[in-house]
């Protein structure tokens, strides 16, 4: 098993791509801290994968808040004496033409996504350093990461700033040996796209099959969604990864849409 003993602590994991990655790391033998917004959800998914034999916790926490965020860590140190990967994966989409943006929603999106990266991040090295046995940050970053899509600028802003904390996480925690990397997925049916469909369509005016078909898989080679099991397979090969050799890197898994 590739993760025997660790401890990984996965955001957003009650749900979708998260929830993929927590139960995927458990079948490698890592002890799993579900941390999400959801406490009930979150519990319900620890339950689960306690009856499938595997060590997880439900951690109720809303990752822009730092108490909570203090607070969630702790509580999974507690339990098993450290921590030794961190995925940075909850979050949410809100789309709008900028010029009727609600800043709070612009603020909100930033919060979720970016703030929850770096309080989670904070938290978690502290334990890592401390703990002298190096560590594994993964960001669930996005093709958006890298790419522009009209109504998106707080998502594609905030997916983007994902990239400089990245290489930064990536310089900071090298000689802790924490390595530091980033996912950008396209687009992956789960509740958090299937909510995007029915608005992107009222937004542009055209129907629900053409929002599939002609803007987000428009760019893919085959017309395909990117599955949550491709994104934990790359999640599980970064968090294994045994040395500096692969820090500071995002890797795109999108069918092709955007090719470095
Ligand atoms: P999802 O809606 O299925 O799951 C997101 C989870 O995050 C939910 O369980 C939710 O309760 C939790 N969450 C939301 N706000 C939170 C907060 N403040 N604190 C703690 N937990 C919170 O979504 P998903 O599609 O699995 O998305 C997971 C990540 O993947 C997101 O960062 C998203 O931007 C990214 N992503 C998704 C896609 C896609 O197409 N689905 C593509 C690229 C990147």
């Amino acid at each position: 098993m590739k993760l025997e003993g660790k401890v990984a602590v996965i955001t957003g994991a009650a749900s979708g791509i998260g929830k993929e990655i927590a139960l995927t790391y458990a079948r490698e033998g890592a002890r799993i801290a579900i941390a999400d917004l959801n406490l009930e959800a979150a519990e319900l998914a620890a339950a689960g994968m306690r009856v499938a034999g595997h060590e997880a916790l439900g951690v109720g926490m809303d990752v822009a808040n730092e108490a909570q965020v203090e607070a969630g860590i702790e509580a999974v140190v507690a339990q098993w004496g450290g921590i030794d990967i961190l995925v940075s994966n909850a979050g949410i989409q809100i789309v709008h033409p900028i010029e009727v943006f609600p800043f709070a929603d612009w603020r909100k999106m930033l919060a979720i996504h970016l703030d929850g990266a770096f309080l989670t991040t904070r938290a978690c090295v502290r334990h890592m350093y401390a703990g002298g046995r190096g560590g594994s940050i993964i960001y669930i970053g996005s093709v958006h990461s890298k790419e522009a899509s009209v109504l998106k600028s707080a998502y594609v802003t905030a997916k983007h700033g994902l990239e400089g904390l990245t290489r930064v996480m990536a310089k900071e925690g090298a000689k802790h040996g924490v390595r530091a990397n980033l996912i950008a997925p396209g687009f992956v049916r789960t509740p958090l796209v299937d909510k995007q469909i029915p608005e992107q369509a009222r937004e542009l005016g055209i129907s629900e099959d053409e929002i599939i078909k002609n803007v987000m898989l428009k760019e893919t080679v085959d017309g395909e969604f990117t599955t949550v099991q491709d994104v934990a397979r790359v999640a599980l090969f970064f968090a294994a990864f045994p040395s500096n050799a692969l820090t500071g890197q995002s890797l795109i898994v999108s069918h092709g849409w955007f090719m470095e």
